[in-house]
């Protein structure tokens, strides 16, 4: 065993246990939390290592970097989630391995995403993001909008509405931020039955996210380390 992966086992211990007692204080069940391993800036050779450790959602944030690990890794039973800011160029490739995409923002995105998966002879499962944070470029539809987004995603032939995912603004209380996540994800759900997926938490929130109902946390630098640079 390398060092690295040892270190990754016992991140993932650690992870865990947070998970676990965040789930019992909450009187949840941990088996209703998945999480995606957030790999981007990470080589393939950490996916490998996570997923002989038993993780088998990895999440990337930018196409170029996560289609050149989905080559690489195509021997391994992967989900691929994508988590990051999509650019409709990119559509066509994301249709083609993302198990969930996490940031449907726009209703052009909608259009693209609908066409790729088509093309691509998929389904392919859509979650609408929520910006909370005012700031342009943040990414995330505002929370007004998120009705029609929704129903815009579930009238598209090749997409199907699985819910909602935040990332909260750095400066809010994650609370309060994913106590309005879950009110909105309650209204989709019970506008498009089975819409019950809940986007929600990483490293620093995830306690808090769970408390709110999250069903998958996206975690980055708790399971892989510190990232050298900011990445997107
Ligand atoms: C990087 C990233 C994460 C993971 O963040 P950490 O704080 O490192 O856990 C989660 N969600 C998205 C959208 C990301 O880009």
């Amino acid at each position: 065993v390398s060092g690295r992966a040892a270190e990754l086992a016992a991140n993932l211990d650690r992870l865990r246990e947070r998970i676990a007692r965040a789930c019992a204080a909450a009187g949840r069940d941990p088996a209703e939390v998945t999480v995606v391993a957030v790999t981007k800036t990470w080589p393939a050779d950490d996916i490998r290592r996570l997923v002989a450790l038993g993780v088998r959602n990895i999440g990337e944030n930018r196409d170029q970097e996560a289609r050149g690990k989905v080559a690489e890794l195509a021997d391994l039973d992967v989900r691929w989630h994508f988590v990051g800011r999509l650019q409709r160029n990119k559509c066509r490739s994301v249709a083609g391995y993302a198990s969930l995409v996490h940031s449907v923002d726009r209703p052009r995105l909608v259009a693209a995403l609908n066409r790729a998966a088509e093309a691509a002879d998929r389904v392919v499962p859509v979650l609408v993001q929520v910006g909370f944070d005012p700031t342009p470029g943040r990414g995330g539809t505002a929370p007004a909008d998120v009705a029609d987004l929704a129903a815009a995603v579930a009238a598209a032939e090749r997409l199907r509405l699985s819910g909602l995912m935040t990332v909260a603004p750095p400066t809010d209380d994650p609370d309060a931020v994913f106590a309005r996540l879950a009110e909105l994800a309650h209204a989709v759900a019970a506008a498009h039955p089975g819409a019950d997926v809940i986007s929600a938490g990483m490293s620093a929130d995830l306690e808090s996210a769970v408390r709110h109902g999250a069903t998958h946390v996206r975690i980055g630098s708790a399971l892989l380390g510190h990232r050298s640079a900011p990445v997107g």
